[in-house]
């Protein structure tokens, strides 16, 4: 029987994937953290795992590389397109998509002498949010530490994944305005939907449950 491969990243994705993933009798021994394996193998010799960026997940997934994934909502809203299903919420890593910056700024769009930049790794995300309020403003892509561009005059506003609101703290900034709730989905390939379609299935079923076990407890 072929092989299902499913993508996942290291860090928060990893850790609280697993005990979903085990509740639908998938373990591994290996921990990403401390191995350098790229391919980790499971009590089914059927089922691999591959670990990659969070950010590569919808990539994988979409060209077959691997069957299945789970991806943090705001990497498939930057990835964009239709080319994978995703069909089930799994309530993981969650945070909020916000608008943040220093206590007071305005979120008018403009300063006195121009249009207002906000920097982002979120480029798809901040121009639909600030279209949406019919501003025209400046995106300036960042790949990390967004936090530091208002304090150095980069940008006004940010746009960034906001957990405790210890992070903005820290840098001495606020949340200024909610964009959208972030949790990981489950992402399947379209023709491993179609060609795996049994045991892609008893996954989701699986998955579906603890999901809805963990939300009851
Ligand atoms: P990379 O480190 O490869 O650039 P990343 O920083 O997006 O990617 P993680 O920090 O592991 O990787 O985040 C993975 C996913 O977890 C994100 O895509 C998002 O969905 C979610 N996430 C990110 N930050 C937070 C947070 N502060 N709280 C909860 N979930 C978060
Ligand atoms: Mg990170």
């Amino acid at each position: 029987m072929s092989t299902l491969t499913i993508a996942l990243s290291k860090g928060r994705i990893f850790e609280q994937a697993l005990p979903l993933l085990a509740a639908a009798g998938i373990h591994t021994a290996e921990d990403p953290e401390t191995s350098r394996k790229l391919i980790l193998d499971t009590n089914d010799p059927r089922v691999k795992l591959v670990i990659i960026r969070a950010s590569d997940v919808p990539t994988y997934v979409e060209y077959g590389a691997a069957d299945v994934g789970v991806a943090g909502k705001d990497v498939l809203l930057e990835h964009g397109g239709d080319g994978l299903y995703e069909p089930l919420d799994l309530g993981i890593a969650r945070c909020r998509m916000m608008v943040a910056g220093k206590p007071g700024t305005q979120l008018d769009g403009r300063t006195d002498r121009r249009r207002q930049r906000i920097a982002t790794k979120y480029v798809r995300c901040a121009e639909r949010h600030f279209a949406a309020k019919g501003q025209q403003v400046e995106i300036i892509k960042l790949y990390g530490s967004m936090e530091l561009a208002p304090l150095v005059g980069l940008a006004d506003l940010i746009v960034d994944l906001v957990e405790s609101g210890s992070t903005l703290k820290a840098n001495g900034l606020v949340p200024l305005e909610h964009i959208c709730d972030i949790s990981s989905r489950l992402v399947v390939n379209k023709a491993s939907w179609k060609m795996k379609h049994a045991r892609v299935t008893a996954l989701l079923q699986a998955l579906r449950g603890a999901v809805g076990a963990r939300a009851a407890a």
